[in-house]
């Protein structure tokens, strides 16, 4: 049916001007401050699919206002109502789309914000842009958009916003598992190189302060006998949360993790209940450090290789003891379940050794989701091989290793052969296995502020978190 109209719905502004005016501030929200909503990749592949949903919508649209010979401009009369194809089920479908492709760029930019904002474009619509035409099309077609507008929802139909609420319970649930609560920490400690922020007790926090420049001035010595220089970086930033439950409360996402370094932090909390309260933190600080202080990108078996051989080794005096091993700490309280046999080829064929060269390239060994104790042993094991087997014939390769990357072929160039290194690396990870047996006296760092400032020559102050003082006195 068509008829002539000189007038149309009289809209002010263009509906996708509408979406994209609140499409910019969520993004410059997002800026600001950012609240991430889902894990990893999981954002971008549902945000694509909405917005390949979205784009399906149009063109069965436009197909049918250039069937019907009318103005898909919404500023201008209608001269034909169109009640087919994708009209059949939403009386606005080029507004869906509009909304599904909204909420897809939300999704793939991972921001809260401008998925809160959508109200704000399905309001106007709905409030304002959509009754207008409404008013326009009853005038103009009277009964026959009557009865159209009784038969067909103005958005979705019932299954379908069925379908869109549970979707929407679906993000609100990982959004809850995921997104990191908000966290207050109630002071901040400043050292020499650690700026650390706190919600644990004053002595808590200074312990950690000292073990974290402990960890700092032996990682230090280690980069200075492989002749790596230290660039001059800023301080390096510590999260020290109370305890675990404040810990894994605050952050989900890492809820399998006692520890985690995501730059420029590390993430801990103290752990009081442990033998060795700070072996996790040395271990992630150690990450830290390769990152943000001596920029080192190796391949997984020397980055963690490393971090398991600080974090294992033992604090005395003040002073980290590089490869004396602490037996309260991950993975060494594993050691114990290798049940070696004395024989490398039947231990690797029963699956208790991995081959060497399956740890090297990270390729042909046994799954490390299943099997990750077992990795970290021999990671471990293999660094602490290459720096104190034969009084540390391996060690001045280990640092050309690093130099070079770490990887396979680089192997075989410093250190040598596999199926040679292979055997006694065996051999050493044996003798390893009888010198843990004996167990290895607790740790308690005794950090009161004036030790830490003559032992260290640290400054300490405490202060709001929201003033950070950078001068100490
Ligand atoms: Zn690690």
């Amino acid at each position: 049916m068509s008829r002539k109209r000189h007038e149309g719905p009289g809209l002010a502004v263009h509906p996708p001007v509408v979406y994209l005016l609140t499409l910019l501030p969520g993004i410059g929200l997002g800026f600001l401050r950012p609240i991430r909503l889902l894990p990893g990749w999981w954002g971008i592949v549902i945000g694509i699919l909405l917005i390949v949903l979205g784009t399906a919508i149009v063109p069965p649209v436009l197909l049918q206002f250039r069937r019907a010979g009318t103005a898909f401009d919404p500023h201008k009369p209608a001269s034909v109502l169109i009640t087919d194809g994708p009209f059949r089920f939403s009386r606005n479908p080029g507004y869906v789309a509009l909304t599904l492709w909204y909420l897809g760029i939300g999704l793939v930019l991972n921001s809260a914000w401008i998925l809160l904002l959508v109200i704000v474009p399905v309001f106007i619509m709905d409030r304002w842009a959509i009754p207008r035409e409404e008013r326009h099309l009853e005038e103009k077609f009277g009964q026959e958009y009557t009865q159209y507008k009784a038969r067909v929802r103005r958005w979705l139909t019932v299954r379908q916003k069925r379908l869109l609420v549970l979707f929407a319970i679906l993000i609100a649930f990982a959004a809850w598992a995921y997104v990191p609560r908000p966290w207050s920490p109630g002071a901040v400690l400043e050292t020499e190189h650690y700026v650390i922020r706190s919600s644990a007790t004053d002595e808590q926090t200074r312990e950690i302060a000292l073990a974290a420049e402990i960890v700092y001035s032996g990682y230090l010595r280690l980069m200075d006998e492989f002749q790596r220089t230290v660039p001059p970086h800023s301080k390096l930033g510590i999260k020290l949360f109370r305890d675990r439950r404040e810990f894994r409360r605050c952050n989900r996402i890492r809820g399998w993790a006692e520890a985690f370094y995501q730059p420029p932090y590390c993430y801990q909390y103290y752990s009081a209940d442990e033998v060795h309260p700070y072996h996790w933190m040395m271990h992630e600080a150690t990450h830290q450090l390769n990152d943000a202080a001596a920029r080192l990108r190796l391949p997984q078996w020397l980055e963690e290789g490393l971090a398991c051989y600080v974090s294992t080794s033992r604090i005395v005096d003040n002073s980290l003891h590089l490869g004396e091993i602490d037996t309260n700490t991950y993975p060494i309280w594993w050691l114990d379940s290798l049940e070696l046999s004395g024989d490398l080829d039947a231990d690797k064929k029963r699956g208790t050794i991995i081959p060497l060269r399956a740890i090297l390239s990270g390729q042909g060994g046994p799954s490390m989701n299943r099997r990750f104790n077992l990795y970290y042993l021999h990671w471990w094991s293999l660094t602490h091989f290459l720096m104190h087997y034969e009084n540390g014939q391996y060690r001045a390769g280990l640092g050309r290793l690093i130099a070079d990357g770490g990887a396979l072929p680089a192997f075989e160039k410093h250190i040598g052969p596999i199926e040679t290194i292979e055997r006694q690396w065996y051999g050493h990870l044996a003798e390893l296995q009888k010198q843990t047996s004996r167990a290895t006296p607790p740790v308690r760092l005794k950090a009161r502020k004036q030790d830490l400032g003559r032992v260290l020559a640290l400054c300490y102050c405490e202060c709001s978190a929201t003033v950070l003082t950078t001068a100490c006195s």
